[in-house]
């Protein structure tokens, strides 16, 4: 990918000061940066680092982006680590059964099972890791690790400096799990949360709080003709006569797809709405196609409800239209990282109904650009007020688009990014420009 961008392609949307700073800083950087992460589509850090990567270039930064290669037990052993590490949900992380055991002897037995399960799985874990460690060039200034899949890289560390970033909520890990992968984090020079909620006392490295971002220029988030969105929508049979509330989001049970059509059925029965549930399944998702099914499955009959399965993927375009032809956006996660969606939604300002969770009370000051709700019936009175008074909306959205603008732009989290590389390399504290 030999694409990039220029930071003052930004100039209308950002204050120019920022620009004028991402310039004097990078002037700054030496070396080869280096981003890794499990897959280059579906799901926040691939959304992130697509714009990241073409920025860091602009800016003259020697920059690559890799992923790391599995076979489905690794991606599964990891799809487990990301719902554990992100503590339990009732009903919505399925936890290993235990058999009850009759006997002292039974009990043992589980247990050794149960133990060489975890070593079988941390070893497979490892394994990966290893055969990616070999296969990568890995020698460059400064490497990104992106989230627990290839935390384990580090075990082959020979140069540079190294930094995990970790775009999930690790606050209440389960403690196995935890304690397994803090080994080869704690070797990092440093790792980076995205928000204060979710940093961890026990780690012994230096540790950054960066909130993610979106890119306002990328097909995602760029303005759209009324002729453009209501193309997508004929695409895909949507008629705009009635108002849309859209959750867009992978089909992960964290997401609580189920709860989204149990708070639209509340509302339908008072205000005549459809509802648009569209998301793909990440390739280093082995648990989507489940729950699309299940999703299905409790939207069979309504004839309001369109679930959309991208396969292949929505293009960018496509996940904009759904958003910008929406009268209200939901992100009803029960657990989540930072939630991109949420920034998604308010910078084409909307209002955005989120679960109170992750990074989305950062981004949904209640009342203020939007609601956060904390059970199905609240979510559905929310809708409900929202779709019957569109000043409250439109006040809501462009309060959404501003807090966006100053907090979650891409030319931020760049900047935050080349400050760490810098204050990395320059461990006293002094950092002339
Ligand atoms: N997304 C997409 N197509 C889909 C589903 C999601 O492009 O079918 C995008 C969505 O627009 C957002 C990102 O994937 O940019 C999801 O990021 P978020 O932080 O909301 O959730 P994650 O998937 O990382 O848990």
């Amino acid at each position: 990918m030999n694409e990039t961008r220029s930071i003052w392609d930004y100039e209308d949307i950002v204050e120019r000061s920022l620009l004028e700073d991402l310039e004097l800083l990078a002037e700054h950087i030496s070396g080869r940066v280096l981003h890794i992460n499990a897959t280059y589509s579906g799901g926040g850090v691939a959304e992130i680092l697509s714009s990241m990567i073409l920025l860091l270039k602009g800016l003259g930064i020697e920059t690559e982006w890799n992923i790391i290669r599995g076979d489905d037990a690794f991606f599964s052993i990891t799809k487990t680590f990301h719902n554990v590490l992100h503590g339990r949900v009732n009903g919505a992380v399925e936890v290993p059964v235990k058999h009850e055991p009759v006997s002292v002897l039974d009990d043992l037995k589980s247990e050794i099972g149960e133990l060489t399960r975890r070593k079988e799985m941390f070893e497979t874990y490892l394994h990966w890791n290893r055969i990616n460690s070999e296969e990568m060039d890995l020698n460059s200034d400064f490497v990104f690790i992106h989230d627990p899949q290839p935390a384990a890289l580090i075990d082959v560390k020979q140069r540079g400096k190294w930094i995990w970033r970790c775009h999930i909520d690790v606050s209440n890990p389960d403690p196995l799990i935890w304690n397994f992968l803090r080994k080869p984090i704690s070797k990092y020079d440093a790792s980076i949360f995205s928000t204060p909620m979710f940093a961890r006392p026990d780690l012994g490295i230096r540790q950054f709080l960066v909130p993610p971002s979106i890119d306002p220029l990328s097909d995602k988030n760029i303005e759209l003709s009324q002729g453009e969105i209501d193309r997508v929508l004929d695409k895909y049979g949507i008629c705009m006569d009635k108002p849309i509330i859209t959750q867009v989001s992978r089909f992960d049970r964290l997401k609580d797809l189920p709860g989204v059509i149990d708070a639209y059925k509340l509302v339908k029965k008072r205000i005549d709405c459809q509802l648009i549930l569209a998301g793909g399944v990440a390739s280093d998702d082995p648990e989507g196609m489940g729950v699309y099914h299940e999703v299905m499955e409790k939207a069979y009959g309504e004839e309001d409800i369109h679930v959309l399965l991208g396969s292949p993927p929505f293009s960018d375009i496509e996940i904009n239209a759904f958003q910008r032809a929406s009268t209200v956006i939901m992100q009803k996660s029960l657990k989540e990282g930072f939630g991109l969606v949420v920034s998604e939604g308010l910078w084409k300002g909307k209002p955005v109904i989120g679960g109170a969770t992750g990074g989305i009370p950062l981004q949904i000051i209640n009342d203020v650009t939007g609601y956060l709700a904390h059970s199905v019936d609240g979510a559905a009175f929310k809708i409900a007020n929202l779709l019957k008074n569109p000043e409250l909306a439109r006040r809501l959205g462009e309060a959404g688009k501003e807090h966006v603008r100053h907090n979650f732009l891409i030319t931020r989290h760049l900047k935050d990014y080349l400050l760490i590389m810098l204050s990395l390399e320059n461990p006293s504290g002094t950092i002339r420009l």
